[in-house]
């Protein structure tokens, strides 16, 4: 690694220490020519994803997109910041486990979704609202079908019903099912 100040080529690592959560290591260095100091971070290098859109248009993959999308779907959940920069590293270490380099944003939305659904069911539906551009309540009782811990409420007489006040309910109590 070239000294930045004089383009040494030669440098002694001072220190060595974990940094971002452990993903890199952060190494202060400095240099045998000039003694000046300088940060080095090593990472591990991810090839890059390609996220294939509904229109046909591809981007390169951008975990700030998910976690914004979260960051919302999260809101008064309880679900802290951490807890959404795992979800997202755990999403972004499947997509890299895998063969294909492209990969549909549809597949991604899911992915986020089955996360999403382990961490929180409120957040789960939120998300999917969004996510799936829900066009009624059938939609939603699709969706509130695929959760298990919610008890339907008596008064309601038809899915519909059901589904709508299991949702209200969901989405009013604002607690973390873990
Ligand atoms: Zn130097």
């Amino acid at each position: 690694m070239q000294c930045p100040f004089c383009q040494h080529p030669n440098n002694r690592v001072l220190e060595s220490r974990s940094a971002e959560s452990g993903r890199s290591i952060r190494r202060r260095r400095e240099c045998l020519e000039c003694n000046r100091r300088f940060t080095t971070y090593e990472r591990i290098e991810y090839v890059p994803i390609t996220v294939v859109k509904s229109s046909g248009d591809r981007e390169s993959f951008d975990r700030t997109k998910i976690l914004r999308g979260m960051v919302r779907a999260c809101e008064k959940t309880g679900v802290n910041a951490i807890e959404l920069e795992a979800l997202v590293d755990d999403i972004e270490a499947e997509l890299q486990q895998r063969s294909r380099r492209e990969i549909d944003s549809q597949e991604i939305g899911e992915l986020v979704l089955q996360h999403l659904q382990r961490l929180n069911e409120v957040a789960y539906v939120r998300f999917a609202s969004v996510y799936r551009k829900f066009q009624g309540i059938q939609d939603f009782a699709d969706a509130l079908n695929h959760m298990h811990s919610v008890p339907p409420t008596a008064a309601a007489s038809t899915n519909q019903e059901v589904a709508s006040a299991r949702l209200s309910a969901l989405l009013s109590s604002g607690s973390n099912h873990n």
